[in-house]
């Protein structure tokens, strides 16, 4: 196994609107994940249907696809690629669990907003919990690849 791996974090619309991208940030800085690729974008819809793919509306539905494609899209947000030791699962703990009423207290998505399925659903919205993180290593690799270019991304040592 490869422990050197790289993964791919959003910060949603919602996490710029509530202006704490910086604390965010410092969070993974905090870690020591090294980043080597980061934007500020409107993305295209073309795009967020290449990153929210089949797979979500597999698991979630077609519902809930066209609404994180709509959520997406919707203001800008910030994309980050970060490289590091096994940082896949590591970016993935520290962004807690989907549903923000359910994630960890110390999770950014626990500490950060409270919102639960149930009443996202009440509203048909998608649910706003501030943050993307590449599931796996393979799915990493794919989104780094819809959101940068290979020269976009910097490697220094
Ligand atoms: N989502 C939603 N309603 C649901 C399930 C998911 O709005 O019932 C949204 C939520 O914002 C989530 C995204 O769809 O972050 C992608 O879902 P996934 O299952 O991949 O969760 P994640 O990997 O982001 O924790
Ligand atoms: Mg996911």
């Amino acid at each position: 196994m490869d422990t050197l791996q790289r993964t791919l974090v959003l910060l949603k619309p919602d996490a710029l609107e509530r202006g704490i991208v910086g604390e965010i940030i410092t969070r993974f800085e905090r870690v020591g994940a090294k980043m080597i690729g980061m934007k500020l974008l409107v993305s295209e819809k073309d795009t967020a249907l290449q990153h929210y793919t089949e797979d979500l509306a597999r698991r979630r539905g077609e519902r809930v696809r066209e609404l994180m494609v709509a959520m997406l899209t919707s203001g800008p947000i910030v994309a980050i690629a970060f490289e590091g030791i096994e940082i896949v699962e590591v970016v993935r703990k520290m962004i807690g669990s989907t549903e923000p009423k359910s994630a960890a207290p110390g999770t950014i998505r626990g500490d950060y907003a409270h919102v639960s399925f149930k009443h996202a659903d009440s509203l048909n919205v998608g649910i706003f919990n501030l943050v993307h993180a590449s599931g796996s290593p393979e799915e990493a690799e794919t989104e780094i690849d819809v959101w940068f270019k290979p020269e976009e991304l910097v490697a220094f040592t």
